[in-house]
């Protein structure tokens, strides 16, 4: 599903990502782990298309995410190419970015009416039941503002899958929740998960990690010191840098 090949980007002289490499299958729910500043947000950005990056390739259901223009070394990205893959991307941030004029419903409806042309029954029909998976039903005509943060993040997330995305791409989805909603928010993706979402979600829940995921990556320095089952990665790490990590935040 997702095959990133030895990904370097540089910001000015500082060089986020060093060489990263990994594979994601479809269906199974990577964490991607690390301290601040080792790249995390950056890479998904990458995948996203939301960050061009300098050399490397990023496969994302077997097309490639930047290409390397003919005789030249940089990466560019073709807009119209860009647009259409993007969509079947879903993106969940730490801040919400709800449409704060926008009721709930709206913000779910928006991008496939607008974006993807469908046709607005269609679309309200999906809003509600997405609605429904997040347990929000009653919350359809709300404005953002009076949500909780983990209700906006519930919305946030249905709005992604409103697009019927191929793949979530998740970043500290939590990290920005008062502690008693961080849990409302882990469901609904542990169900996403169980439904056979292709996810990667940068988190420091390393209990969510542990038990939803099928593979832990951690990053450093820019660079993956470390990747595989989350009972290796969690439990027997066997590089000294992420035992210091994980002594850290677990
Ligand atoms: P955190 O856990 O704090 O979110 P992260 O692992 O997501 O950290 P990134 O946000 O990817 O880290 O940032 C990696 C490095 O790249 C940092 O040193 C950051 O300052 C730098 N950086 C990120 N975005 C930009 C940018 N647009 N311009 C310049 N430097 C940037
Ligand atoms: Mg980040």
């Amino acid at each position: 599903m997702v095959q990133a090949v030895e990904v370097r980007k540089s910001f000015g002289g500082n060089e986020v990502l060093r060489g990263v490499s990994i594979e994601v299958q479809r269906g199974t729910v990577t964490a991607l782990i690390g301290p601040s500043g080792s790249g995390k947000s950056t890479f998904l950005r990458c995948i996203n298309d939301l960050e061009t990056f300098d050399s490397g390739d990023i496969l994302v259901d077997g097309e490639r995410v930047a290409y390397r223009r003919e005789g030249t070394k940089a990466y560019e990205l073709k807009p119209r190419i860009v647009a259409k893959r993007r969509a079947k991307l879903g993106m969940v941030f730490q801040g919400f970015n709800l449409f704060g004029h926008l009721t709930v419903l709206e913000n779910i409806m928006i991008a496939p009416v607008q974006v993807l042309k469908q046709d607005k029954r269609v679309v309200e029909q999906r809003a509600l039941e997405l609605l429904r998976k997040v347990g929000l039903a009653d919350k359809r005509d709300a404005y953002p503002d009076s949500l909780s943060g983990g209700q906006q993040q519930r919305v946030a997330i249905a709005r992604a899958l409103a697009m019927e995305p191929t793949l979530m791409l998740f970043d500290e989805p939590t990290s920005a929740l008062d502690p008693e909603t961080v849990g409302e928010v882990l469901e609904v993706m542990r169900t996403l998960a169980s439904e056979g979402m292709t996810m990667i979600v940068v988190t420091h829940e390393i209990g969510f990690a542990r038990e939803v995921c099928d593979q832990v990556a951690f990053l450093e320095d820019g660079v993956i010191q470390e990747i595989g089952p989350p009972e290796q990665v969690l439990d027997n790490p066997t590089h000294e840098r992420t035992q210091r990590f994980l002594s850290r935040v677990i």
